[in-house]
């Protein structure tokens, strides 16, 4: 465990009260790095594992292009019940090998309590989806578990919703992280609304880390780019971004997957 993780479960035992969240927020100014790796983190890997030469290969070109934290979604929340729904417990053991292979973290997504105890032995650090922030039963769980969350903003919530959601994990003794991915508004030219000041704004408030998801933020490969340069400007602790080895033949989220080409050129403009 890192100092800053030492330092920050320390800080969370007295995260419902004032002098919690400042101690948080003195933290925050001094650090420089989250889960043990210096900012800014890059977070990078499929959208979903679908098999294992896929996570694979992506986890063998991120890991040679300097990222250390590998996502890849094993449980997906889709919107049809006829889309790809994930390879479940199958994915997370692929994922979880590619990590120790190639010596990265690993995130992934937790759908449901049931899952909580298989996934917190296997990955690292444990995701929130946009669907579920308000699901106050799976924060408390993973709340117990003391591993680190990655909490994402719902995409219909306000930053006060998002930061009550955050102080549900923060009862618990594991390190929470933000991530900001996109809200509904009435433009549709990108996915989601990227709310870009979400980033200072719930840093200053909670002194956290807060992540910007380039991908679904934006929805186009084309986009990811300037959402990655807009969220280090505006002082993201990292960013989140969806690569694939071969986007085209990706089963979720094809139009916003970018190569392994596209993120090393990526990367470099950062
Ligand atoms: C994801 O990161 O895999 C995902 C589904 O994102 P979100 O929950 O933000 O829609
Ligand atoms: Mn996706």
């Amino acid at each position: 465990m890192t100092q800053d993780m030492r330092q920050r479960r320390a800080g969370s035992d007295k995260a419902s009260d004032a002098a919690g969240t400042e101690m948080r927020q003195r933290h925050l100014e001094g650090r420089g790095a989250v889960w043990g790796v210096p900012v800014p983190v890059i977070i990078a890997g499929p959208c979903a594992v679908e098999s294992a030469g896929q996570i694979e290969k992506a986890a063998a070109g991120l890991k040679e292009l300097g990222v250390r934290v590998l996502r890849g979604g094993t449980f997906k929340a889709r919107t049809a019940a006829d889309s790809f729904q994930g390879l479940r417990e199958e994915g997370v053991e692929m994922l979880s090998r590619c990590g120790k292979k190639h010596g990265m973290l690993t995130i992934s997504e937790v759908l449901d309590c049931r899952h909580i105890e298989f996934m917190a032995e296997r990955i690292d650090i444990l995701q929130v989806g946009s669907r579920n922030m308000y699901n106050y039963e799976l924060l408390k769980e993973l709340a117990l578990t003391g591993k680190p969350v990655f909490l994402k903003r719902s995409f219909m919530a306000t930053l006060d919703e998002f930061a009550r959601a955050a102080e549900y994990l923060l009862k618990g003794r594991g390190e929470v992280a933000l991530c900001e991915r996109g809200i509904r508004t009435f433009e549709a030219a990108t996915r989601n609304t990227l709310d870009i000041m979400a980033v200072p704004v719930m840093r200053r408030r909670l002194g956290l880390a807060v992540f910007v998801d380039v991908s679904h933020s934006t929805g186009q490969a084309a986009l990811v780019g300037a959402a990655a340069r807009a969220a280090i400007a505006v002082g993201a602790d990292g960013i989140m971004v969806e690569v694939h080895p071969d986007p085209a033949a990706a089963l979720s989220d094809k139009e916003q997957q970018i190569s392994l080409g596209e993120f090393g050129e990526l990367i470099a403009t950062l």
